[in-house]
């Protein structure tokens, strides 16, 4: 998949502030700092398109891009940040949880995780939490250029262990880095996975103009 472009369409604090629901789309979810905005910006080869920040928990805001014109990657709040207050934790909670059962459209949630670590008890109870929504999940571990390549198998292996101790499916999982790019092809497999058939041909159909712009030396 070609992305030739990425834009900022808006921000939510609630499901009825969102954008019309009139594309497809996908959404990060994660814990404050586990690398989000960093991915958003390098499947979509835009920095600074979703903020990468030093403070987390600082994004709480829901965020559209629209990528191609076609569909939409949606950057959900972290969770999980301690400095954030019970009243704000709260309103992350309700704003996606509504987002999460009632939004038109949304075809995929990346559910993001930290490949540093051993399975985490608030991830595990996160993941417990989404899947009620009832929607199709993927499982992303993230800062994969961290880890050794033995401790990054060893991390994914016990997570989807600890899924399985806590009774919950295992999803499709992909382990990634914004920083190296690896397994953004993964990513955009899964995206490609979910877009409805007459968006697929059109995301072909504009990979072919712009071959076609490479034959006349543009
Ligand atoms: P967010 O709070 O989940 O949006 O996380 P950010 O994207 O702001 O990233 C948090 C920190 O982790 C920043 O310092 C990033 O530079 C760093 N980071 C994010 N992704 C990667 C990655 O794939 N590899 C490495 N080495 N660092 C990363």
């Amino acid at each position: 998949m070609k992305i030739l472009s990425a834009k900022y369409t808006g921000n939510a604090t609630s499901l009825e502030s969102c954008p019309p629901a009139n594309k497809t789309e996908y959404a990060f979810i994660g814990r404050s700092n586990v690398g989000k905005s960093s991915l958003i910006n390098s499947l979509t080869n835009f920095n600074g398109l979703a903020k990468v920040s030093t403070t987390p928990g600082k994004t709480r805001m829901i965020n559209f891009f629209t990528i191609n014109d076609h569909f939409n990657l949606v950057d959900l709040p972290g969770y999980g940040y301690a400095k954030v207050s019970r009243s704000e934790n709260k309103e992350f909670n309700v704003a996606a949880a509504d987002y999460l059962s009632g939004r038109e459209g949304l075809k995929c949630v990346f559910v993001l995780i930290d490949s540093r670590r051993e399975p985490q008890d608030l991830d595990l109870q996160f993941f417990a939490w989404i899947r009620e929504f009832d929607r199709n999940l993927v499982l992303v571990f993230t800062k994969s250029d961290l880890p050794s390549k033995e401790k990054l198998k060893t991390n994914i292996e016990q997570f989807q262990e600890a899924l399985r101790a806590n009774g919950l499916p295992v999803p499709k999982c992909v382990s990634c880095s914004a920083k190296s790019g690896a397994g953004k092809m993964a990513i955009f497999e899964q995206i490609q996975r979910f877009l409805p058939k007459q968006e697929k041909a059109a995301v072909k159909k504009k990979k072919t103009s712009s071959a076609w712009l490479k034959n006349i030396g543009m």
